[in-house]
């Protein structure tokens, strides 16, 4: 309470000491609280405590003595609080936090945007490490469902094929110990030529890039890459990395439907960072050399796709996903020599 008001308020006054109730009247005169009438009492507003609002009693005053002040009704006491502009305790320390909330609110942006650099990525290996194969698995195989639904068509490459495909990729040593498990699936796509590696373990090839590749130690050198990619972790990780954007979006802007429908177009519309992809053509490149197959098949894939990048404009999602094939041929060539 602060200044000075006509108002009154009638009510009950008692000492502190005794349960006597004496009669008074409470007015605000010159930043004091004034009663009078059965007892008279003058005191600033700054050592006069107000109880906050609540539901079921009416406000009182209290004294430092704690001598207190009870209005025989709640109305006339909140316009007198009214008149003289006092503010709830509650409502006070809010505004004071205020601009701790604007400061508080800012070091968050700051650790996220800290943590979505820096802490999310090895957070996310971390978190890909620890995560169940089971968990893996259901996850790969959601995707794969909603994959199948969207974008792919059952694979038309004979089963003879198919079946010499996996058996040379089946009898290629992995380059170092620990490779996943993992199995090879055919489809024919809407989207074009196609190799990607689900957390499942599911390594999907397109028949257009099995295909457009011709050669099928290059196309040996693609799912060597992919199976980089597993051993790594990289999507899951990149899964996990997604995911916790979207979730810390559905956090701060409470809509989860980001969440659920980012998924699919993640894992098809994959950018990995370019160190994962440098980890899979290392990995591939280890993967060949292991076996015996010239590095040349790996070369093959870049150039041909290169080709490709090149006769269309804009790459397909395989190829949006990875770093233009000129490079990666730059980088293999600085290898070999
Ligand atoms: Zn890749």
């Amino acid at each position: 309470m602060q200044g000075g008001t006509q108002l009154e308020v009638p009510g009950r006054y008692y000492d502190g000491m005794t349960s006597r109730a004496h009669r008074v009247v409470l007015r605000v005169q010159d930043g004091q609280a004034c009663l009078e009438g059965e007892v008279q009492r003058r005191e600033p507003l700054a050592q006069v405590r107000v109880s906050e609002r609540t539901a079921h009693a009416p406000r009182k005053l209290t004294f430092a003595d704690e001598a207190c002040f009870e209005p025989d009704e709640r109305a006339p006491l909140e316009a007198l609080l009214q008149a003289t502009g006092h503010r709830d305790g509650a409502v006070v320390r809010m505004q004071q936090s205020w601009r701790a909330v604007v400061t508080a609110f800012g070091a968050l942006l700051l650790v996220l945007a800290v943590g979505y650099l820096y802490v999310l990525p090895a957070g996310a290996a971390l978190v890909a490490r620890m995560l169940p194969v089971s968990v893996e698995r259901q996850l790969g195989q959601g995707l794969l469902g909603v994959l199948d639904r969207r974008v792919f068509d059952p694979t038309k490459l004979t089963a003879a094929r198919r079946a010499a495909l996996t058996q040379a990729f089946a009898h290629m040593a992995p380059p170092r110990d620990g490779a996943p498990p993992y199995q090879l699936v055919f489809r024919h796509s809407r989207i074009g030529p196609n190799a990607f590696a689900l957390p499942s373990g599911d390594i999907v090839l397109t028949d257009q890039l099995v295909e457009l590749l011709e050669d099928d130690q290059a196309v040996l050198a693609t799912l060597a890459h992919e199976l980089g990619h597993l051993h790594e972790r990289h999507l899951t990780r990149r899964l996990i990395q997604g995911s916790v954007v979207a979730a810390a979006g559905t956090v701060l802007f409470g809509d989860a439907s980001s969440l659920v429908a980012g998924l699919p177009a993640l894992a098809l519309d994959l950018r990995y960072s370019r160190e994962a992809e440098q980890e899979a053509d290392d990995y591939a490149a280890a993967m060949l050399r292991r076996n015996g197959i010239g590095l040349a098949h790996l070369e093959r894939l870049f150039t041909t796709l290169q080709k490709l990048e090149d006769s269309i404009g804009t790459p397909p999602p395989y190829l949006a996903s990875h770093p233009p094939s000129a490079e990666r041929l730059e980088r293999l060539r600085r290898q070999l020599r």
